[in-house]
């Protein structure tokens, strides 16, 4: 899709004096005429790509396809520079060449299970640079135990295959950063070495420094020194729940401007509780003060210029996940059960049921899978020992029956092992599932006797009618019998 993005980012170090990456096609051009711009991923692009599995989070998406295009913008550039400033490359600098391109690291806010680390994941597809996950809560201060900034570099390193220059335009996504907040029972005197120890290590790969990274452990385990990796173009994006937040922003605006979230002010007041759908609608009202409230550390805050934030999704949304994305939860189990030949069917009000207990739960699409666990365990626990005979399970349906009401457990995925048992129940029922036939079986059974019988009557018919129909008849069936067509 991105071929020439593709060849742009993963083209590996040149051998040329300068060693400096640039993309393969870029060296077609005579060295001293201006090289046409490698066409890289728009933002539309991008973005067309996360809509394909990430469901809502527009604004969200935006943002980071605008963020990713400009991360191609700026390696493109740096490498263009390097070129120029080769002897070989000589065509001299320009003002604008002077012009240093700086990143802008990112800070996504939002409730658990609303797909933070799915967006992430999902731009890692796509991007082709080295990715990498990190999880903040793991991170401690350099020389105590757990595990240091540099580490993070280190996974990257790794990611890019041991390549320092693939490495030093990769993208790093650093999950619950709200962990790392001031810890309150921390002393003046004593060191926060999770917390806010690990927000001033951060500051400086952020910022980009050159750090020292183990080079790849040779089989005996032995370690060979050293390399310098430069983190300056290094996209750090952050996410975090920061749970809490909206209901500090919504405390902010107590005093609600007229039209301004008048009813959650008014709940907030009267009840003392939002809910987290409620909190979710501030996240656009957040300020850096709130943040620096929160426990982040403004110089932390100040190194990631743009915060975004993703909503609670709704239950609409939650049925769209478990069925449209290209990976949607809904599908992930039907391939499951594929695999041992068995359909698994949702019905409509089923998958609406599903998304209604998950938004109760407040645990965003991550309460989808637990549900649906919930639902189909029996299910899967049976199908792998029922292969053969009368004892194959043939289909499995999910029902509002099988999901129960929103508080209540179900009684799970009903299991169908008869042929024609499923079209039967459905019938039955009066439920309507997309992909089947929704007639009653038995009445299909005996239209088909119905047309066996008229069938045969018409070819007696014709037979008694048109004589020579039965010679030709005859004399093909000598000659194929002839021909050995029936033993063979
Ligand atoms: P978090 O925001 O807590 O990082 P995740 O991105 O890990 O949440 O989401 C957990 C799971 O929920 C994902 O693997 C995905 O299946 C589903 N999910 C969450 N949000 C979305 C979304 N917006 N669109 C599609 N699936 C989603």
């Amino acid at each position: 899709m991105y071929a020439a993005a593709r060849r742009l980012l993963s083209s590996r170090a040149r051998t040329c004096a300068a060693a400096a990456w640039a993309p393969s096609y870029y060296y077609s051009h005579s060295a001293a005429s201006s090289p046409s711009r490698p066409r890289f991923p728009t933002p539309r692009e991008i973005r067309r790509g996360l809509d394909e599995f990430v469901v809502g989070q527009d604004k969200v998406k935006k943002v980071l396809s605008v963020a990713v295009h400009n991360h191609y913008k700026r390696i493109y550039n740096e490498s263009s520079n390097k070129r120029k400033s080769l002897p070989c490359g000589g065509v001299g600098t320009s003002g604008d060449d002077e012009i240093e391109l700086e990143k802008s690291n990112i800070l996504l806010i939002g409730p658990t299970g609303s797909g933070k680390t799915l967006l992430a994941k999902t731009l890692a597809r796509f991007v082709n640079v080295p990715f990498v996950i990190a999880d903040a809560t793991t991170i401690t201060q350099a020389g105590y135990s757990g595990e240091d900034v540099e580490s993070v570099i280190y996974k990257l390193l790794v990611a890019a295959d041991f390549n320092v220059e693939a490495a030093e335009r990769g993208i790093v996504y650093i999950d619950e950063v709200d962990k790392l907040t001031k810890k309150a029972e921390c002393r003046e005197d004593r060191r926060d070495v999770s917390g806010e120890g690990v927000q001033q290590a951060l500051l400086k790969i952020f910022e980009g420094i050159v750090i020292n990274v183990p080079r790849k452990r040779s089989r005996d385990n032995i370690s060979h020194g050293y390399v310098e990796v430069d983190t300056r173009n290094i996209l750090f994006i952050c996410g975090g729940t920061f749970s809490g937040l909206g209901k500090m922003v919504i405390e902010r605006h107590q005093h609600c401007p007229f039209g301004f979230g008048i009813q959650i002010c008014h709940d907030l007041r009267n009840r003392g509780w939002t809910t987290a759908l409620q909190e979710s609608c501030y996240i656009d009202a957040i300020e850096n003060d709130d943040l620096i409230a929160y426990g982040l550390i403004p110089e932390f805050i100040g190194r990631l210029p743009i915060t975004v934030g993703l909503t609670n999704l709704s239950e609409e949304q939650l049925v769209q996940v478990l069925r449209e994305p290209k990976n949607a939860i809904g599908k992930q189990y039907k391939k499951l059960f594929k695999m041992n030949d068995v359909k698994l069917h949702f019905t409509e009000n089923a998958m609406r049921l599903v998304a209604k207990k998950a938004a109760a739960r407040e645990t965003g699409a991550r309460g989808l899978r637990s549900i649906m666990e919930d639902i189909l365990t029996e299910a899967m626990f049976e199908i792998p020992d029922a292969k053969e005979g009368k004892e194959k399970i043939i289909a499995v349906l999910v029902d509002e029956e099988s999901v129960g009401p929103p508080h209540h457990r179900g009684c799970g995925a009903k299991i169908f092992r008869d042929d024609g048992a499923l079209e039967l129940y459905v019938y039955q029922n009066n439920i309507k599932l997309p992909g089947l036939i929704q007639s009653n079986p038995r009445r299909g059974r005996i239209f088909r006797l119905c047309l066996l019988v008229a069938l045969s009557a018409t070819k007696l018919w014709i037979y008694q009618t048109l004589p020579c129909f039965s010679s030709i008849y005859d004399w093909t069936g000598l000659m194929l019998c002839k021909a050995n067509v029936f033993t063979q």
